[in-house]
């Protein structure tokens, strides 16, 4: 490892980086250790304010854009260059842990602070990134922020989408907007040179196999599915069995042949039948109408791809008495991170002879966006027992520095590089 570099690293202050996620925990405390911080809330926006203080006593600007995302620069010496950029989320799912989302972007100042001290000079800025509404706990979808940050999606799609309370999310993020006057305003979909997320694993194979850091190669394929079945009701004691359409009974056959069609005898597969409402959902009717929902995953295009085109007609298939209608929900192709960014992920965990694997990722992240737009990675550490979502989530504070001294080193390479042609 370079000297420079090495220096740097040696800069990132596990205690300040603990101290600073133990202050932000307590911004929308919950009993048992968990944190509820909705988007665009008051607890977001006191996290906002915390987080721009600690980056104004650098000296590090700090910009806006129209969806909230927070954006935090230490200069660079081309003033040409576009951003090499790390970040992650500050909102938290309502019953959320204190790592969630948070870790990347508090790790990610950890690395600015790092860097500065060592007086390190970068040809790109090295930016971090707050992305607003990752988790779409108060206003679907989630990763809304860096959606609209890469044009995926625009940001009039989202502004009359309403909370519980029937706020809509226009009001919520002009609130927001408005309460962090001191940030300058940036236009969406600036461009950034590379990206890199830290975040917790919010998984287990990490910590069942000893390893400190998680190289993510990607995030897995994902397709969601509603499927009804049309029965009719009649009486439970009169009606024979022959003579049925009991819409219940066909969704057990069809859940039962989706099980078979996902069985996979490495178990990479991930098949959920999560939800399910039986109407009239009374013991002595027969069943007229069944929802279900399913969630089906996997990293692998090709897999993912079979998997998904396959769910209608097993569905079909196997229902034998009633009607079905099968409805696409949600449907994201897996990601594959770029091969440049992972392998300087790993490079650094090497270097900085950290136990470290790839992996691909179970759940979706802001990175996903930002795959689309520029050379991106991702960089885990273990969370225990790979509980998340959680009030109980927790980390080791040498685990969350350890990623944070990988992503300085990786930073660091990725705003070295020369410019291309
Ligand atoms: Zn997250």
């Amino acid at each position: 490892m370079r000297e420079d570099v090495q220096d740097a690293v040696n800069r990132v202050d596990q205690h300040r980086l603990w101290q600073r996620l133990t202050e932000m925990a307590q911004i929308g405390a919950i009993p048992g250790s968990g944190v509820n911080r909705a988007a665009f809330s008051d607890e977001d926006v006191e996290s906002r304010k915390l987080l721009i203080s600690w980056a104004r006593a650098r000296n590090f600007t700090v910009a806006i854009d129209a969806i909230g995302n927070l954006f935090i620069r230490r200069a660079g010496s081309d003033p040409h260059a576009a951003p090499v950029m790390t970040g992650s989320h500050m909102d938290t799912q309502p019953r959320g842990g204190r790592f969630d989302g948070i870790y990347g972007v508090l790790a990610g100042l950890e690395v600015l602070e790092a860097i500065d001290a060592a007086g390190a000079i970068t040809r790109h800025p090295i930016e971090l990134v707050a992305w607003s509404n990752e988790e779409g706990g108060r206003f679907a979808p989630c990763t809304m922020g860096s959606a609209v940050y890469t044009q995926a999606k625009p940001l009039s799609e989202f502004l009359a989408v309403k909370d519980n309370e029937g706020i809509a999310l226009e009001d919520a993020l002009a609130r927001t907007l408005a309460a962090t006057p001191e940030a300058e305003k940036r236009e969406l979909n600036a461009p950034a040179a590379a990206y890199i997320e830290t975040h917790i694993e919010q998984g287990p194979l990490l910590e069942q196999e000893g390893k400190t850091i998680g190289v993510v190669t990607g995030i897995q394929g994902l397709r969601w599915f509603n499927v009804e079945v049309f029965g009719e009701s009649a009486h439970a004691g009169t009606t024979r069995v022959g003579a049925r359409k009991d819409a219940l009974r066909d969704a057990i056959a069809a859940i039962n042949a989706l099980h078979e069609l996902t069985r996979d005898a490495t178990d990479t597969v991930r098949f959920t039948i999560g939800r399910m409402l039986v109407t009239p959902n009374s013991p002595n009717s027969i069943a007229s109408h069944v929802l279900f929902s399913v969630d089906v995953r996997h990293p692998d295009p090709a897999t993912i791809a079979r998997l998904g085109d396959a769910v209608e007609p097993t569905v079909r298939k196997a229902v034998k008495h009633c009607s079905v209608k099968v409805t696409v929900t949600l449907h994201d192709d897996p990601c594959v991170f770029d091969s440049a960014v992972v392998e300087g992920v790993e490079r650094a965990a090497q270097a900085l002879k950290l136990p470290h694997q790839r992996m691909p990722s179970g759940a979706s992240h802001d990175a996903m966006y930002m795959a689309r737009v520029c050379p991106t990675g991702m960089i885990f550490v273990p969370c225990e027992r790979g509980i998340s979502h959680n009030e109980a989530e927790n980390a080791t504070p040498e685990d969350l520095a350890a990623g944070a001294r990988v992503l300085t080193a990786a930073l660091l390479e990725l705003a070295n590089r020369e410019p291309r042609g």
